[in-house]
């Protein structure tokens, strides 16, 4: 089923050149093995119970107002625990991934969700990354690994989290009533940012005249995330073979 999905997505094999050239067919079917190996072992210890997978939540907080919503990749009970699991496919660092477990808001929005789904205690989010890392002189063939992090969060932090998207909530209101939406005060990430095209404008008419022309306003549905995907991979591939004018050349969200 990889090699059938590889060869639709990617008739061609990367090129010799390109900077993937090292993620060819035969690393993607490595990879499927070294996480089939792990699955396996993972069942024979038998502590992982999973539950469920691609799970919704959609939480109301404790101003019955302010909602939090995510998709989970996976739900566990870990030795009798409820756990989320999140997949990440990567050539990072542990570092990087250490650093993405805290202070992060990805793994506390899916404690504090399946906290509130469950009304149990859940310990933390497990981060489970597979990793290709890129040949170097010294290991020109490495092998793809597994390796697990976690992110645990105390019931103080969560109820400060929450606190936190309430007040946040609250300023993103004050902003629409007003339409007052300052920027940022720390500006050193602009020049990566991919809103800067807008920043840049030198009136609100301009401002919205490249909104018009190069964004697509539409409601971030994450309980249909699946059809989007499958919708928005048809619509690249579509997109990959016309060939560049100035409008497709930006991107758009
Ligand atoms: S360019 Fe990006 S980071 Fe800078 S102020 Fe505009 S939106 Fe904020």
């Amino acid at each position: 089923a990889a090699r059938k999905v590889w060869h639709e997505l990617q008739p061609e094999p990367p090129h010799i050149e390109s900077r993937w050239a090292y993620l060819h067919e035969a690393k993607l079917i490595e990879s499927c093995m070294i996480g089939y190996a792990h699955r396996n072992r993972q069942k024979k210890i038998g502590n992982v119970e999973v539950v469920s997978s691609e799970q919704v939540f959609d939480i109301l907080m404790k101003d019955g107002k302010t909602r939090s919503g995510g998709l989970m990749d996976q739900v566990n009970r870990i030795n009798g625990q409820p756990w989320p699991r999140d997949f990440k496919t990567t050539g990072k660092t542990d570092e990087y991934w250490q650093r993405f477990c805290s202070p992060s808001d990805q793994p506390t929005r899916y404690i504090h969700g399946l906290t509130k789904l469950t009304g149990e205690k859940v310990p933390g989010l497990v981060l489970e990354v597979l990793r290709n890392k890129k040949p170097t002189k010294k290991d020109s063939d490495p092998k793809p690994e597994i390796i697990e992090f976690l992110a645990t969060r105390t019931p103080s932090q969560l109820d400060r989290w929450e606190d936190e998207q309430i007040f946040l909530e609250g300023e993103l209101d004050r902003c629409r009533d007003q339409d007052m939406w300052p920027q940022a005060d720390d500006m050193t990430m602009c020049q990566w940012c991919d809103k800067r095209m807008l920043c840049t404008q030198s009136s609100e008419l301009s401002i919205m005249a490249k909104l018009d022309k190069y964004y697509t306003h539409k409601i971030w549905d994450f309980k249909s995330l699946h059809q989007e995907d499958a919708k928005n991979e048809k619509a690249a591939e579509q997109e990959s073979t016309k060939s560049p004018t100035p409008e497709n050349e930006h991107p758009k969200s």
